[in-house]
């Protein structure tokens, strides 16, 4: 199938040009899976984020966490900050190159909906539960909330987004997965790339996650600004404020040089980006799903120094004694809650129970355990626990 080309005429930085013709152009747009009428006054894009902001699954990334557990304190990200941190770096980047901020704030806003409680440890937990069942992805989760999970339309179950949306919403997915999903899970099996759009909002999630965790993990007291002087993007940006800025409080001075960090990534992003695009000079959004390598990157030297503070976080923080023992915590609930309901589906609540009748009958045993996953990660974190102490508390039989 070919779709036609977007008109040409873009010059970078010039809003008054609009949206380049690499872009992805809402008349060029997959459509959605049931056919509608275009909206009145919005973009097809807009509409895709604005179903997005009125469903159930995003309000619920109030309270979930990645790193920290949501009662840990009110100033730690929660997914729902992050992934408003993820749409504002997006945005920002979106409208420098050109590209489609309705798309990219679409995507960015959702990209987490299928994200279990209590992050990472919350998704692994799970997926050792669901092995042998298929296992369980978050990212294909977060797909499967906006195409089957949310039902608040009468004429469609899901939200019914654009393709382009899902496709931006769909990051990683195994090649079993990509092979059930017709069209959107091409890319996966001819390892080509999706829109620009796409591209840049899943490295937009990664400048907002590295940044914030260095900034919350500063704040819980797990890492020093003594031990982050390692990290080459750290310690620049430090010197610089120190130099300048010579009687700032700790917190202020902080938040000075994180505010630095992201300026430089987003900074680096943007020329590198632009000078791949001029290479490669794709005339549509098609003809860079075409491509086999991504052009929204960061240069080879940002991406030693990107590198260098991932692998910092993971040695300081993620693995940290206390980050440990939440994880530890956590992947025993979920676990616990999986192995209690899959033993007895009658401990389930009536809604979640007719469900996994549902899905029985269609898949026996596999779709048992599908629907308990579906429960299990559309908790947040307090109600997982609360779950996990209305069954198993004996205070709770009083
Ligand atoms: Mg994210």
């Amino acid at each position: 199938m070919t779709y036609p080309l977007a008109p040409a005429g873009h010059r970078f930085g010039n809003p008054i040009c609009g949206l380049a013709p690499y872009a992805a152009h809402e008349e060029y747009s997959r459509g959605r899976r049931f056919p509608e009428e275009p909206p009145n006054y919005r973009s097809e894009y807009q509409r895709d984020r604005d179903r997005i902001v009125h469903c159930g699954a995003f309000r619920r990334l109030e309270y979930k966490t990645q790193v920290f557990v949501n009662h840990e304190g009110d100033m730690f990200r929660t997914r729902l900050t992050h992934s408003l941190e993820v749409a504002q770096i997006g945005r920002s980047i979106a409208r420098v190159l050109g590209l489609n901020e309705d798309l990219v704030e679409a995507v960015a806003l959702a990209h987490d909906l299928g994200h279990t409680p209590f992050g990472h440890a919350g998704q692994e937990a799970l997926n050792a539960c669901m092995r042998q069942f298929g296992g369980f992805e978050h990212n294909f989760q977060s797909l499967r909330v906006v195409d089957e999970l949310e039902r608040r339309y009468a004429e469609f179950t899901g939200l019914n987004l654009t393709f382009e949306t899902r496709e931006g919403i769909l990051k990683h997915c195994s090649l079993e997965r990509a092979r059930g999903l017709g069209e959107l899970g091409d890319r996966f099996i001819k390892k080509r790339q999706p829109s620009l759009e796409a591209q840049l909002t899943n490295i937009a999630d990664e400048i907002a996650y590295n940044n914030h965790d260095v900034d919350d993990g500063l704040r819980a007291g797990l890492i020093t600004i003594e031990q982050l002087n390692e990290v080459a993007l750290f310690r620049e940006q430090l010197q610089d404020v120190r130099t300048r800025y010579p009687r700032l409080t700790d917190r202020r001075m902080i938040h000075e040089v994180v505010r630095r960090m992201i300026n430089r990534q987003v900074s680096d992003l943007i020329e590198t980006t632009k000078s791949s695009i001029v290479a490669a000079a794709p005339a549509s959004c098609d003809e860079v799903r075409q491509f086999e390598n991504r052009l929204v990157k960061f240069s080879d030297e940002m991406n030693t120094l990107h590198r260098e503070l991932k692998q910092f976080l993971r040695k300081n923080l993620y693995t940290h004694y206390r980050v440990k023992r939440m994880t530890a915590k956590a992947a025993q609930v979920v676990t616990r809650l999986f192995e209690a309901f899959m033993t007895d589906p009658g401990l389930l609540p009536t809604d979640t129970a007719r469900e996994l009748r549902r899905l029985e009958h269609d898949h026996q045993e596999k779709g048992r355990a599908l629907a308990i996953a579906d429960y299990i990660a559309g908790m947040t974190d307090r109600y997982a626990i609360a779950e996990y102490e209305r069954l198993f508390s004996p205070a709770h039989l009083t």
